[in-house]
């Protein structure tokens, strides 16, 4: 079956005064993929992000969103994605069922929240305020209010940075569980081994500009077909995998 394009980029351009921060670059998103932005502390990355989320403007470029031109109309690409906020975007004042009633008068949409706080693990903090979550916890909730409008797209930036190996694999697998449900996901990261483990493709990106783009098992396999060898002896398991061995799967957050 031809994959649909749901994310159209062409020869994007973002510059601060007169630093180019992003260099011109083209990318597409299938639908229904985990697509990541892979690259070094001030590659391009969030910047790129929030020009497609319609937050920041962009110096050059098209920006086609589920048919959507970003030119012509962003409100109609407003609708059809879910964006995570910055902690600075929820009220101190409100409770998780609070912020998440709020979230649903705002988009006139009936979302129970138990039922959606449960789907994030967080059932036992349906009384607790935004600032009194762990890093994983809010993670989770921010994750889950980008869903409430129910979108077409989510964008994630940097999700797991921060956190605790556990808390990082549970992010991973409830970003699975969203994708499964037929969700599009655009996820930035500087972790190559998250990147692996979730990204069906991934563009590496690199001073404003993508030097690859292809799925994690063929940018490896080119790797090694270049006779690339990995300088130490490569074990069966990991330092993380002894951490995880040794503490345990659950989440110690809670
Ligand atoms: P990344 O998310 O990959 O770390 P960013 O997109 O945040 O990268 O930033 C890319 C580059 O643009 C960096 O050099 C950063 O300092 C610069 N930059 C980002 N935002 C601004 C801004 N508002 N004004 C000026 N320079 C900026
Ligand atoms: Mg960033």
């Amino acid at each position: 079956m031809e994959k649909r394009k749901i994310i159209e980029v062409k020869d994007l351009v973002k510059q601060y005064g007169d630093f180019t921060a992003v260099k011109g670059i083209s990318f597409d998103v299938y639908e229904n993929e985990i697509f990541g932005l892979l690259g070094p502390n001030g590659a391009g990355k969030s910047t790129t992000l929030e020009i497609i989320e319609t937050l920041r403007d962009k110096t050059s470029g098209t920006v086609i969103v589920d048919g959507y031109d970003l030119d012509k109309d962003p409100e109609s690409i407003k609708k059809l994605i879910g964006v995570q906020l910055q902690s600075s975007g929820y009220y101190p004042g409100l409770n998780l069922t609070e912020l998440i009633e709020l979230f649903c008068g705002l988009y006139n949409q009936e979302v129970n929240p138990k039922e959606l706080l449960a789907s994030f693990n967080l059932e036992d903090k349906a009384k607790a305020k935004y600032k009194e979550l762990s890093g994983g916890q809010k993670q989770r909730f921010s994750i889950a209010t980008t869903l409430i409008n129910k979108p077409k797209i989510i964008f994630l930036d940097e999700p797991t940075t921060g956190l605790d190996p556990q808390a990082r694999r549970n992010l991973w697998d409830l970003i699975q569980e969203v994708r499964a449900k037929g969700t599009t996901v655009v996820i930035t990261t500087h972790y190559m081994d998250e990147a692996e483990f979730l990204c069906d493709r991934c563009a590496i990106v690199d001073s404003g500009r993508i030097i690859a783009l292809e799925s994690p098992d063929s940018l490896i396999d080119q790797l090694v077909a270049g006779g690339f060898e990995r300088k130490k002896e490569v074990k069966k398991a990991n330092l993380e995998d002894v951490f995880i061995h040794m503490t345990g799967k659950g989440l110690r957050e809670d």
